[in-house]
């Protein structure tokens, strides 16, 4: 599929982008996203990180062709979107957030229309190796309608796959998925990126942008609030709470723990919020312990995508 253009630095370059949904009846128009500058390297597994409402469907439906840009630039793959709109196109391959399937295909049948569609010719076709990858062979011939929530998505992602394109884009693919799926579909996708392709995923789980993802992209009220790889994001992040459900109820902070950042939750709980390159938790505990508190029960509660947007805004970068 990429024969046309030789590897290019990035996979991704977006230059200034403009979306503007056109005010309908009562619902006023949009500014959906605000002027997005990026550049996504190839190679990489780039996280786009928001809250609902962000503009990062907006963003990827305009590279996907489903969705008109009102100004700016996008290449895919070195190739201008409006330049060389199927060849551009032909270079990723998008997994919606929306799960849709025909019911009355088959998941083998729905490959090779694909595939079809996008020109490959049957020799080249691999619709039974990619169903093999995404744990769908023993399916390939049911009824799409027979398959669970878990193994639609799963055809989601070998639908996108089709054309063996370098660059897979996927649009919180794991909103309303199990645990376990969610796994595989991770370890898949791992599983593609050291093959070479360069992974995009939106997600609004700091938890799992971090997981997976070597540069991540913070996007809110479709603007680009940070960029950065992800380790040097999270260092903004160095922090973590201690919870301790002590065996008997405290009342107030002891005095020896006073110097450090703890409170007194409501549930009786005493919460220690402390700088993960500094201090330990082994040394808390014991400050805890010499304090003569019995630990019942302890978590660490670690800082989320709104600590993020906290960080993000109360100190300068
Ligand atoms: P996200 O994927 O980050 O949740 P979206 O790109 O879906 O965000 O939406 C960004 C903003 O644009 C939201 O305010 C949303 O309501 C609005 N929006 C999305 N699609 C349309 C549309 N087709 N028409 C009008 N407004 C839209
Ligand atoms: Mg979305």
């Amino acid at each position: 599929m990429t024969d046309t253009a030789s590897a290019p630095e990035y996979a991704i370059e977006v230059e200034n982008l403009q979306k503007i949904y056109a005010a309908q009846g009562k619902v006023p128009e949009k500014h959906a996203l605000k002027g997005i500058s990026l550049k996504i390297p190839r190679g990489s597994i780039f996280g786009l990180l928001g809250p609902n409402g962000a503009g990062k469907s907006t963003f990827i439906n305009i590279l996907a062709g489903l969705v008109n840009k009102t100004s700016g630039t996008a290449r895919i793959w070195g190739l201008d979107i409006d330049e060389h709109p199927r060849q551009s196109r032909a270079a990723i391959g998008v997994v919606n957030q929306e799960i849709v399937a025909d019911p009355f295909f088959t998941p083998i049948e729905m490959l090779d229309l694909m595939a079809g569609f996008y020109g490959v010719p049957k020799s080249e076709r691999q619709s039974f190796e990619i169903l093999k990858a995404v744990g769908l062979d023993d399916k390939k011939d049911a009824y799409v309608r027979q398959l669970s929530g878990g193994m639609k998505r799963r055809l989601m992602v070998a639908k996108a796959l089709v054309h063996n394109p370098p660059v897979l884009i996927l649009d919180e693919p794991t909103a309303g998925v199990d645990v376990e799926l969610r796994r595989s579909l991770w370890t898949y996708v791992r599983e593609l990126h050291a093959r070479g392709t360069t992974i995009i995923l939106t997600t609004h789980y700091l938890e799992e942008a971090e997981e997976l993802c070597d540069s991540i992209a913070i996007v809110n009220h479709g603007e680009i609030v940070a960029c950065e790889p992800t380790p040097k994001l999270l260092a903004r992040l160095d922090y973590k709470t201690l919870v301790i459900s002590p065996k008997q109820p405290l009342e107030s902070v002891p005095e020896t723990l006073r110097a450090l950042d703890a409170t007194i939750r409501r549930s009786g709980d005493l919460a220690i919020t402390f700088r993960t390159s500094e201090t330990g938790i082994s040394r808390l505990l014991e400050q805890v312990k010499d304090a003569g508190i019995g630990i019942g029960d302890l978590v660490t509660e670690t800082p989320d995508l709104e600590d993020v947007f906290l960080s993000l805004t109360s100190e300068p970068a």
